[in-house]
């Protein structure tokens, strides 16, 4: 395997516009994901100018910093998502820190910060994330519990117990936690035993569950199929079922569990109310 190619890039703005409902901004530091998801949908949204294959580079933006104390200053406050097409703590944030160099940036400004990753890095910057743990929220995107199934798809990902690991530590911590449980692949991910192991791991650590289906793009099909995962791009009729039994499970266990994040934004707002 070819070591992944790293570049640095000079972005032209911090603070973008946020394709998500609920949130107002999406800061990317990165471009391109070393975490090399089939199913990720960023490699859609990320343009390279080069034939390389998704998971196997990443641009890192390095004046974004200084941009985005410019932004912070300047734009109108909100909810900003750290990050919305790459993982902000991937391998290369632990010699660029830039995710860790912006957090207190948006917090001290009045942005409140939603952050989402796979990695257990996060847990260098324990100590912004406590300061401000008022102001931001953090995310672990967990498709699975069982390492197995996660390797399947999700080939250069930290460990699903090692993410499990970093959550129970954030919440210990004090900081607001949420599962993000996706994609759900019917027959692929969706046993009651995974799911009962996630509500577990969400009662515990007091976490909230989003979840979603697969989202059809090109690029994530394409990755699918050729790594032989064509039965799991599945019907909605499957796809309902597996959402049915998986809010019953959450039901049971008092977990607080929903697909669409409306409330969630809802709830975000009210914690950071002198802000809006
Ligand atoms: S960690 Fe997220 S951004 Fe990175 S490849 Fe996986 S799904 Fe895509």
């Amino acid at each position: 395997m070819r070591p992944p190619l790293v570049r640095e890039i000079k972005a032209s703005s911090a603070l973008g516009k946020s394709g998500m409902k609920e949130l107002d901004y999406a800061f990317n530091p990165y471009s391109g994901c070393l975490h090399s998801c089939d199913y990720c949908y960023a490699m859609d949204f990320t343009k390279t100018g080069v034939d390389i294959p998704w998971g196997e580079y990443v641009y890192v933006r390095t004046n974004i910093v200084e941009l985005l104390r410019r932004d912070a200053v300047s734009k109108r406050k909100g909810i900003v998502g750290v990050s919305t097409i790459t993982d902000p703590y991937q391998a290369v944030e632990g010699k660029y820190r830039i995710t860790r160099e912006s957090i207190p940036i948006l917090c001290s400004n009045g942005f409140h910060v939603s952050i989402q990753t796979k990695s257990p890095l996060i847990l260098r910057d324990l100590d912004i994330l406590t300061r401000y743990r008022r102001n931001l929220d953090a995310g672990f995107s967990i498709a699975t519990p069982y390492a197995d199934r996660a390797i399947q798809m999700e080939r250069r990902a930290p460990s699903p117990r090692a993410r499990i690991k970093a959550l129970e530590r954030l919440s210990s911590e004090g900081i607001k936690t949420w599962i993000f449980l996706g994609p759900i692949f019917p027959g692929f991910n969706d046993t009651d035993g995974e799911f009962s192991e996630i509500a577990e791991i969400a009662l515990s650590t007091g976490s909230r569950i989003i979840y979603d289906s697969y989202n059809h793009f090109r690029g994530s099909d394409t990755a699918l199929k050729k790594n032989g995962h064509v039965p799991y791009l599945f019907s909605r009729e499957q796809y309902a079922e597996a959402e049915r039994k998986l809010l019953m499970i959450c039901n049971r266990k008092g977990v607080r569990c929903n697909s669409e994040a409306e409330d969630w934004l809802v709830e975000r707002s009210s914690m950071n109310r002198p802000l809006f």
